[in-house]
């Protein structure tokens, strides 16, 4: 299977120069091929990533030597990644012919502009026919092509092939994310045991055993207050004036470690279920729902219940685990987890409710968490016949995105 993992660089000042430069030639191969796209399109020609990728190499050489000095997977990939926008858009073109998504929302290839504060460039290995061994890793640094040795904050989390590399830019910190091979190896859980999983607001999650309720991450709350603050800042500077460009990189690396804390939580969470649990069960979490009701955490709400149950899937699967989600008509809330009864009229603010038929008085994140650990095989669904109801499905691995 293929796996992912980015991890932060170190780069030396010489180091991120390079970096920078060779952005900017991918930055320029990806404007080149976009202006001949167009030119070609209009000329009544039917364009392709490959055969641009081929135009820019014979002239590259003599029109832009100083590609020269940047790895030439930067300027390749950067057109197959046009290539991919293209395909994107023609999607999308044929999704509004059928009257599927308004023009507004079609994805048209646009030209990259520099100064942003995203960018990237990707070297791949293997693609390299030259440097066979373009890209390796050897503990906490990576060899990657020209540049040669960049010291990273960890190690790659995953023993296997290295596919590729990307390398991006997130405000000023620099990164690398690697596409892993992972053999396959039909794993045995060490443990036995079924954990349901209840994600909330109060806490990040609640298990059925007797494992205390995960906290949300604590600085959440600080950085998003700043977060406000810094963004009204930024709408106030003048456009095109060197304040906001700096409160843009401000408020771009605030963003980056707001994001980093959700991550590193979520990455805790789940490796720690995964250890502790042979069986886990979770719920089956539409996301546009839980946005809507404010039903999750701050930190799963805005990663996307995707990643959480993303990462339980590969990493239930490595440890020989097995990830049951459960329907989404299950009412894993509602149900006493002592007698079964349904109480129909439970609401969102009820913390902690008395079951009208057996008087156990219930914790609403912890009986939730119950019910998920006993799932029934043969759960019926709900009465109204829901698509898809009674299954008790065990998720496959998929390659990570
Ligand atoms: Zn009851």
């Amino acid at each position: 299977m293929t796996l992912a993992h980015r991890i932060r660089l170190v780069p030396s000042a010489e180091q991120e120069v390079y970096f920078r430069k060779v952005c900017g030639v991918a930055r320029f191969a990806y404007n080149w091929a976009l202006t001949e796209w167009q030119r070609l399109y209009a000329a009544g020609e039917k364009p392709s990533e490959i055969a641009l990728r081929k135009a820019l190499n014979a002239i590259k050489h003599e029109q832009f030597p100083w590609m020269r000095e940047a790895t030439k997977n930067a300027p390749q990939q950067a057109i197959k990644n046009l290539g991919r926008a293209y395909a994107g858009f023609f999607e999308d073109v044929k999704k509004y012919r059928r009257n599927e998504l308004p023009w507004k929302r079609v994805r048209v290839p646009k030209f990259k502009k520099k100064g942003k504060t995203h960018d990237s460039f990707r070297a791949d290995n293997g693609c390299d026919a030259q440097h066979p061994d373009a890209v390796a890793v050897d503990g906490a640094r990576v060899k990657l092509p020209i540049i040669g040795w960049v010291k990273m904050r960890e190690e790659v989390r995953f023993a296997g092939q290295i596919i590729s590399v990307t390398i991006s830019r997130e405000a000023d910190t620099w990164y690398a994310s690697f596409t892993i091979d992972v053999p396959e190896e039909p794993a045995v859980h060490v443990l036995t045991n079924t954990v349901g999983v209840d994600l909330g607001v109060t806490a990040l999650a609640t298990r059925s055993d007797d494992a205390p309720k995960v906290p949300a991450p604590k600085p959440l709350r600080r950085y998003l207050k700043k977060l406000q603050r810094l963004s009204r800042a930024l709408s106030r500077k003048q456009r095109g004036s060197r304040n906001r460009a700096k409160a843009k990189t401000t408020l771009a690396r605030l963003h980056a470690r707001i994001r980093h804390i959700r991550q590193d939580a979520l990455h805790k969470l789940t490796t720690d279920l995964v250890r502790t649990a042979a069986t886990i069960v979770i719920e089956d979490l539409n996301v546009a729902g839980m946005l809507a009701n404010r039903h999750l955490s701050r930190a799963i709400a805005d990663l996307g219940f995707f990643a959480f149950r993303r990462q339980l899937e590969y990493k239930t699967a490595m440890a020989g685990g097995v990830l049951i989600v459960a329907d989404r008509w299950y009412p894993s809330s509602k149900l006493c987890s002592v007698c079964d009864t349904k109480n129909e009229r439970l609401a969102l603010s009820e913390r902690i409710w008395t079951c009208a038929s057996c008087g156990t008085s219930l914790d609403r994140d912890i009986n939730a968490a119950v019910n998920l650990a006993r799932y029934p095989e043969s759960w019926a669904g709900s009465a109204c016949g829901a698509e898809g109801a009674g299954r008790r499905h065990q998720t496959t691995v998929k390659p990570a995105a």
